[in-house]
């Protein structure tokens, strides 16, 4: 496996990333929140808009959309809500590529979200042009990406798959004897790989909060629950995922919860999750997987940077002033639609949930 093009996501970037992105979470008054929350609620009305929010962004959003009649889930489970929804407008509360997902999806609809500069590592750290030239370099293989990706990355493959539905979609092609092109994160392509037994090449992408995960400290904290499932995301490094119960998308992590008898979890996965979480299993002791810790060197600490950039404050900006539209270029979502399709097509096929990404 070799990938000339690999970014080094330990680089430069780092520092820059938690001033940037941990500067803008709000802080809120009890009176601000419920003012803001008032005014969101008359906008959402307004509007003809809908509120459809990550499993990773803060309580307050996640709380929102369920009172308003609107959606907590993950990207492509919230673009299939905001496609079936009869709203208008759909105010994606997430990052980039979950805004533009849903324009794919629903090229009608106006789609705004509360912050355009949240993004993603896995996405920032996979250029289209220069993933474009990995594929070339390997014409042979089948170009399959996550769906934590541009769209312009989207309509360069084959396939697009979420995480709940990418082992399944793997086998598939490699029992048809095709080899994989995959990307961008390479701990899930690498979990795949040894699910598979697929041919696979690898672009060297991560997540900058589930890399963090540690082995060694997570070993230490089993000792110490030694009755506890652990729950691990697949964008974890191979020394966390080896050691988890369950591994699945977040959608599947939250059903672990809901479902097993266990009464102690450790999570790894961002803990924006542990709202969620809570509400489905409120007598339940739910642990943190270790990450460097605060005092050390993470940029994240569990939580998504770019995801906790959007607040409440964006949320009303936006929908007042219709401001932070998502556009996608026709050529690119006619093509992006193409890749996402097959992955719908055969979670149709298989009658098969195709919910899950980071
Ligand atoms: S948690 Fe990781 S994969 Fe998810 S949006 Fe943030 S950086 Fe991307």
């Amino acid at each position: 496996m070799s990938n000339p093009q690999a970014i080094d996501m330990s680089g430069t970037a780092a520092p820059l990333l938690r001033e940037e992105a941990f500067s803008s979470t709000e802080v809120l008054g009890a009176g601000e929140r419920e003012a803001l929350r008032a005014r969101i609620k008359s906008l959402l009305k307004a509007q003809d808009a809908v509120l459809v929010a990550h499993y990773y962004t803060s309580p307050d959003l996640q709380i929102l959309a369920d009172e308003t009649g609107g959606y907590v889930s993950d990207s492509l489970d919230m673009a299939r809500f905001g496609k079936e929804h009869s709203a208008s407008t759909l105010v994606v509360a997430g990052v980039r590529f979950m805004g533009e997902t849903a324009k794919i999806l629903t090229p009608e609809k106006r789609v705004l979200m509360p912050e355009l500069e949240a993004t993603c590592s896995l996405d920032l750290g996979c250029p289209a042009d220069e993933f474009a030239a990995f594929c070339d370099q390997h014409p042979d293989r089948t170009v399959v990406v996550y769906a934590n990706t541009s769209a312009a990355v989207k309509a360069r493959a084959d396939w697009v798959v979420t995480s709940s539905i990418a082992v399944d979609v793997i086998r598939h092609l490699h029992a048809r004897g095709e080899k994989i092109l995959w990307g961008p994160d390479k701990h899930l392509g690498q979990y795949l790989r040894d699910e598979t037994g697929a041919d696979m090449v690898l672009w060297n992408g991560s997540c900058i909060v589930h890399e963090e995960f540690k082995g060694v400290e997570l070993e230490s904290l089993k000792r110490q629950y030694p009755g506890a499932v652990v729950l691990v995301h697949p964008e974890s490094p191979a020394s966390v995922v080896q050691q988890a119960d369950v591994v699945g998308s977040t959608s599947q992590l939250l059903h672990a919860v809901q479902t097993m008898e266990a009464d102690t979890f450790i999570v790894a996965t961002d803990n924006g999750i542990f709202h969620k979480m809570r509400e489905a299993a409120p007598n339940k002791t739910l642990l943190e997987a270790p990450t460097a810790g605060k005092s050390a060197t993470c940029v994240s600490c569990a939580h998504c940077p770019w995801m906790a950039m959007n607040g409440l404050r964006s949320l009303a900006d936006c929908l007042e002033n219709g401001s932070n539209e998502i556009f996608v270029d026709s050529q690119v979502a006619d093509a992006a639609r193409v890749s996402l399709g097959r992955m719908m097509d055969f979670a149709k096929q298989r009658q098969q949930a195709v919910l899950g990404d980071a």
